[in-house]
């Protein structure tokens, strides 16, 4: 690609995760700015357009720090932008944003600590940058500080964050596990005791995140030797699907952020699951590849979720599952981070049974996860929470297994925000062993 056609891939990226910024709720009128670098050119959004009327053409090209294109002014941030993005090698691009719960940190003045694991995203927390002028030279010094060599993100004191990454949707993603980690920390703190994981666990899990990243390459799709027929893929077609279209609802239905979560669904031996790093709403029906109820790839051209061995662990075990929903919905993973269970406070609750239970802690993906999701789960549970991280919902079928994830996450919310006023009542476990009772005939009919 010549530098000029990078730079129109940039200013689209820009427009476009502009417009996201505000559906995503990462800030409010004209607040934040994104930048992109290319070469010795650094592509910004401009200065007091609203994000959903910026076009390509109106963003700001810069060389030398003068303007070489674009319609408008540059953001009166671009000196922070423009150093951050010289000094940091790795950096390809920072989102700025006024995200609402990480700005109330940014107005403590209190880092973000690893009450979650996609804290690892940014490092071992979310570090503050001392307060400076807007659009100062200072400010972007502050920035620099804070940041040091390894982190990818950090708030800017009574003001907002910094998010970076290699390419525009890297950093975007970035601001989305910034504001997610601080919305989850700040709720956990509102009702409880948030659990930290040790350093150990955090350097660990940003190690194996900044792999992540890199396993689309020479990845060279599933082993022919395995691989099963087209008569099986075109057989698993209706859970393709089912794994496509829950996914989008996922996003739509707030279950998730980014790529965040998985879903799978089981026919005979094999398993469609979402595949890994791929945003919900392009994943059609195709993308979506087949495992093993050993988590052995045979066939679809994408990588399986990281999280395959938690998935299929679990529908091997459980013979009445045949889908599995993970979901990091936010008022469950409150309870996750707080490693309180979730009690009967809601009748609804009686879905995923008596409470909804919560698991030990181990690092995403692994098989030791499964085990202990398997041991909170035993034989009677449909959901549960997995600490520090999110929920795992089963279900007869995809759409069952989705309803389970919507009320764990309603009853969390429902338990969160009466604990947040005052005692909520439970009920009596007999009246919730019988709720139970009644919503397994009726799954049944
Ligand atoms: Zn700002
Ligand atoms: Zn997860």
């Amino acid at each position: 690609m010549s530098l000029d056609q990078s730079l129109h891939a940039d200013r689209e990226a820009i427009s476009e995760l502009g417009r996201q910024m505000l559906v995503d709720g990462l800030t409010k009128g004209t607040g934040g700015n994104i930048s992109v670098k290319s070469g010795d050119a650094i592509a910004i959004s401009p200065s007091g357009v609203p994000y959903d009327e910026i076009q390509p053409d109106d963003v700001s090209v810069l060389e030398d720090d003068e303007v070489v294109a674009g319609s408008t002014n540059p953001s009166s941030e671009y000196p922070m932008h423009s150093r951050i993005l010289r000094q940091r090698d790795d950096v390809g691009a920072v989102v700025h944003t006024h995200s609402p719960y990480a700005s109330t940190f940014a107005s403590l003045g209190e880092p973000v600590p690893a009450s979650h694991y996609l804290i690892a995203f940014v490092g071992d927390r979310i570090p503050v940058a001392a307060y400076e002028a807007p659009a100062s030279e200072a400010l972007a010094d502050a920035a620099l500080d804070a940041l040091g060599g390894e982190y990818t993100a950090c708030l800017l004191a009574n003001h907002g964050v910094i998010a970076t990454g290699p390419t525009a949707e890297a950093a975007y993603e970035v601001a989305l596990m910034v504001e997610y980690c601080a919305r989850i920390h700040y709720q956990a703190l509102g009702v409880g005791d948030p659990v930290l994981l040790p350093d150990e666990e955090v350097e660990h899990l940003a190690s194996r995140f900044a792999d992540y990243g890199q396993t689309g390459d020479g990845w060279a799709g599933p082993d022919p030797a395995v691989a099963v027929s087209e008569e099986r893929w075109n057989d698993l077609e209706p859970e393709r699907k089912a794994v496509s279209s829950h996914g989008r609802k996922m996003l739509e239905q707030g279950l998730t952020e980014g790529t965040g979560g998985n879903i799978s669904a089981q026919q005979g031996d094999l398993v469609a699951i979402s595949p890994s790093g791929m945003p919900y709403d392009e994943i059609d029906p195709e993308d979506v590849p087949l495992a093993t109820l050993d988590a052995e790839h045979v066939a679809g051209d994408r990588q399986p979720s990281s999280e395959v061995r938690m998935h299929t662990g679990i529908l091997r075990e459980r013979d009445d599952a045949g889908a599995v929903v993970h979901t990091h919905s936010p008022y469950a993973s409150t309870f996750a981070s707080l490693r309180e269970p979730v009690p009967a406070s809601h009748y609804l609750v009686a879905f995923a049974g008596q409470e909804i239970p919560v698991s030990g802690y181990a690092t995403y993906g692994t098989q030791e996860l499964a085990d202990l999701a398997l041991d909170a789960l035993g034989e009677e549970y449909d959901a549960c929470l997995l600490a520090n991280h999110g929920v795992i919902a089963l279900g007869e079928d995809v759409a069952d297994a989705f309803e389970v994830a919507l009320m764990v996450e309603y009853c969390a919310r429902i338990h969160y925000q009466a604990s947040n006023v005052g005692e909520p009542t439970l009920l009596p476990d007999e009246e919730v062993q019988r709720l139970v009772g009644v919503f397994e005939e009726y799954g049944q009919n």
